[in-house]
């Protein structure tokens, strides 16, 4: 039997607080979140390695250090709305509903939306909506965010993004080649966007219109 609390409990110390994440909210919510029911069962007994894991479709669940880290540079207290774009499993999307009040993510391959919608029914995450489309679209309806959190490699960011964020709001997103991007933090203002670069990082790729080509 894996004792998948203690190795929850471990990843968070080694993993997260060892490279200087530092909110105690995101490390809650990192120790919370079951990491390993948001994975297919063959692989769950390494869901606390210090890797991105495989979710199937060929897409990938983000390693916990880049899924703190995105969650720490978005500076949530709890009462924000946040749009997710790339719902994958479903596990990033549980980790900012424990810290914010509504987290709406948009997954364009609708056999990963259902699946991450019936882990996070299971689980009883009442504060997240998913939608099957293009999330470099934005989702319009629901807009303006107080924050926003790419979890795939965009070729740019995304201009409805930054439109659908209200003035104050940040964005943290994964900019630059197909194989290879740099972690950015952009925080809209009412004179414009002021962006902070972070660390390297290696995302699947953003598919859609305003992302890369198919
Ligand atoms: N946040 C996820 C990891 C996502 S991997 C987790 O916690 O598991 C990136 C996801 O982005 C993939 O599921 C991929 O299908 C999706 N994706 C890629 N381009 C997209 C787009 N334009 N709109 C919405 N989802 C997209």
């Amino acid at each position: 039997m894996t004792n998948y609390e203690a190795e929850c409990r471990r990843m968070v110390d080694e993993q997260i607080v060892g490279r200087g994440v530092r909110d105690e909210r995101v490390l809650a919510a990192m120790r919370k979140v079951p990491r390993h029911e948001f994975l297919p069962e063959a692989i769950r007994g390494i869901a606390y390695a210090d890797n991105a894991l495989p979710i199937g479709e060929g897409q990938t669940m983000s390693q916990p250090y880049m899924v703190a880290l995105m969650t720490e540079l978005l500076g949530l207290t709890g009462a924000e709305r946040v749009l997710e774009i790339g719902t994958g499993s479903g596990y990033q999307a549980a980790v900012l509903a424990e810290l914010c009040s509504k987290v709406y993510t948009v997954e364009r391959i609708k056999t990963i939306a259902e699946k991450a919608r019936s882990t996070l029914d299971r689980l009883g995450y009442r504060n997240v909506a998913i939608k099957v489309y293009d999330g470099t679209y934005g989702w319009k309806e629901m807009a303006p965010f107080d924050a926003v959190m790419v979890t795939a490699g965009a070729p740019e960011i995304p201009a409805p993004l930054v439109e659908q964020l209200k003035d104050g709001g940040r964005m943290v997103i994964p900019v630059g080649e197909r194989f290879g991007q740099s972690l950015l933090k952009v925080i809209k203002t009412a004179e414009g966007t002021v962006t902070q670069r972070s660390i390297p990082c290696v995302f699947v790729p953003l598919i859609g219109n305003h992302g890369w080509k198919e």
